[in-house]
C-alpha cells in the first residue's frame, strides 16, 4: 500500500521539525501525478499516529494539479486524466513541469511557553 509508505514520511518529517512539540496540523502538497487516494493517506496517517506526538492531528491534503509543457505547440496547460495530452493541441509530448510534488508544506505546532531544561524539574 503506496498511501502507507507515504504516510511514514511525512510522520517522520514532521516529527523531526516539531522536536517533541504537538503537532496539531499538518499540511501536504500532493501533485496529482502522485494518483495518492487522500482516504488511504489519512488512514494510514491516523494509525501511524496512533499514541505519538501527531496524535489527532489534522492532515490537510492539497492537491496540485499536474501541468505540462507541450513540445510540440509550446504551450502550457492543466493534465487531469492519462495518457498525459496538451490541453492545446492534443499532442502527447508534454514535459511535466507541476504533478509530481509530495511535501510537507506546513505544521501546525504546539507553542511551548516554557523550555525544559534538564529533565523533570516539575516541583508537585
Ligand atoms: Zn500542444
Amino acid at each position: 500500500m503506496h498511501e502507507l509508505s507515504i504516510a511514514e514520511a511525512i510522520v517522520a518529517i514532521a516529527s523531526r521539525h516539531a522536536r517533541g512539540r504537538r503537532i496539531y496540523r499538518v499540511e501536504l502538497k500532493v501533485g496529482h501525478l502522485r494518483q495518492v487516494v487522500p482516504s488511504a493517506l489519512e488512514f494510514a496517517f491516523e494509525l501511524l499516529t496512533d499514541g505519538t506526538a501527531l496524535e489527532g492531528a489534522e492532515l490537510v491534503i492539497e492537491d496540485v494539479p499536474a501541468r505540462g509543457h507541450c513540445h510540440a505547440c509550446g504551450a502550457e496547460t492543466t493534465m487531469r486524466d492519462f495518457p498525459l495530452r496538451c490541453a492545446a493541441c492534443g499532442g502527447i509530448d508534454v514535459e511535466v513541469v507541476a504533478g509530481e510534488e509530495l511535501e510537507v508544506d506546513a505544521l501546525e505546532l504546539e507553542e511551548r511557553a516554557e523550555m525544559t531544561i534538564g529533565g523533570m524539574a516539575n516541583g508537585g
